[in-house]
């Protein structure tokens, strides 16, 4: 048996493909045996899912085969379900076979989490995957459809987008736009198509700028959204929500967006976890665990300027891949391992086309300058995973 040591890798988003790159690069001929699982054979942009599921975009424009992304001289794909991780016995097992490791990464990504809202599993949908979002789509186009056919049904036409976090504003913000689309294509009055956003907190975009919230909102009212601000949604059911004020939203479609988690694998694994996410070390690795990795949605880490957790997000993920990944190579040779630190290199939320918020470094963006700017961002994405030519194949459809 050879004695080279089995590195895998469980899932190839932005953490896990980051880290699949970097060891590819680092690694020498025969220093590790290397293999990547994942659901799908492509990796998909989250950050650009919020077009796909409104329409108005391709969601081939969010995806890209792994086999272009890694060199399978190199690495193992293997394109299975994780169903169960086994820490003790160094084994993972999938939906049709089993892997063992010497060292594991695991970035599988989050959950939509429901805090227990009864109905929101059953009949809300989430933007989570292309899966998911095709179903959203589709399910879009479906009840303007139906609603010509049966024009009793105006509830057809109302649509709720539960939370006002960054993923349920940008989503809004490419529903608006798409809606008129749909009036015409449909032959529908746009004066009765509904787009409400609910959300528990007193403000949308809690901890974002207020002055850029305040001009995000005006933006998304303009095209038409009704906020439901400090609202919570008590109950989803098949004919819509019910609100914690006692009023009722008839809807047949419910996108709930109000919260992330961690994986349920990591909590079945026996790790100590927040809500599926484990705090790692300063080195990314699972307390008691030198050979366990853990990064993205699935890591938790503190950010000592205001001691609460990091929000997970793409920039983390992105950040931690390729830092695990040396991290693991330093391991193998009994080399000091490199601490992980994270730099904000800025945030920003699009608000449907043209328009969006950001925040880089101290300066607030606004409009026309900060949907430039998201433009950026995902193309340099494409660029970091794919070099040139798939930021130039997929970069001009932005
Ligand atoms: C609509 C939307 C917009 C967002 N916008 C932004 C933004 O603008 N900026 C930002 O920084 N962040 C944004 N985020 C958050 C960001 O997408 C996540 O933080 C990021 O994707 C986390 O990366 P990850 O590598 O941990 O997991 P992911 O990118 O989610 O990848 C996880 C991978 O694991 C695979 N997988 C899952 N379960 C299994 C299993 N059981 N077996 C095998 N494979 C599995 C999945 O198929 C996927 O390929 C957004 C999220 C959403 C949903």
């Amino acid at each position: 048996m050879s004695n080279i040591p089995k590195i895998v890798i469980l899932g190839a988003g932005y953490g896990g493909i980051m880290a699949a790159q970097r060891l590819q690069k680092e690694l020498n001929y025969n220093e590790a045996d290397v293999t990547l699982v994942s659901k799908h054979d492509y990796h998909y942009f989250t950050t650009h899912l919020h077009m796909p599921a409104a329409g108005t975009d391709s969601y081939e424009n969010a995806r890209v085969s792994i086999s272009k992304l890694i060199d399978e001289f190199k690495i193992d794909f293997v394109k299975s379900s994780v169903k169960e991780i086994r820490i003790q016995d160094k084994k993972v097992i999938l939906e049709d076979g089993t892997l063992s490791y010497d060292y594991l990464v695991i970035g599988v990504g989050g959950e939509p989490e429901t805090f227990g809202i009864p109905g929101l599993g059953e009949y809300a949908f989430s933007i989570r995957s292309i899966n998911s979002v095709r179903v959203i789509r589709e399910h879009i186009e479906h009840q303007f459809a139906l609603y010509k056919q049966d024009e009793t049904r105006a509830d057809r036409l109302n649509f709720v987008v539960g939370g006002a976090g960054f993923t349920g504003i940008e989503f809004i913000g490419e529903l608006s736009d798409r809606i008129p689309m749909l009036c015409k294509q449909f032959d529908v009055d746009p004066k009765l198509v509904n787009i409400y956003n609910v959300e528990a907190a007193p403000t949308a975009l809690p901890g974002f700028d207020p002055e850029l919230v305040e001009y995000a909102m005006n933006v998304l009212k303009k095209k038409g959204v009704t906020f439901k601000l400090a609202t919570a949604i008590k109950e989803c059911t098949p004919e819509g929500v019910l609100l914690a004020t006692g009023e009722e939203i008839k809807s047949s479609t419910v996108v709930w967006t109000g919260g992330i988690r961690g994986n349920r694998l990591i909590e079945q694994a026996g790790f100590e976890a927040m809500r599926g996410r484990v705090k790692v070390d300063e080195f990314l690795r699972a307390p008691g665990h030198d050979n366990v990795f853990i990064i993205g949605d699935n890591s938790l880490m503190i950010n000592p300027a205001i001691d609460r957790p990091y929000p997970p997000t793409a920039q983390m993920a992105m950040q931690q891949g390729p830092v695990c990944a040396s991290n693991i190579v330093a391991s193998i040779r009994n080399q000091p391992l490199k601490k992980f630190e994270y730099h904000n290199k800025g945030t920003v939320a699009s608000l449907g086309k043209g328009e969006a918020i950001g925040v880089v470094g101290k300066k607030k963006l606004k409009g026309f300058w900060a949907a430039q700017l998201k433009k950026v961002i995902d193309i340099r994405w494409l660029f970091i995973i794919g070099g040139i030519s798939l930021a130039l194949r997929k970069g001009k459809f932005l």
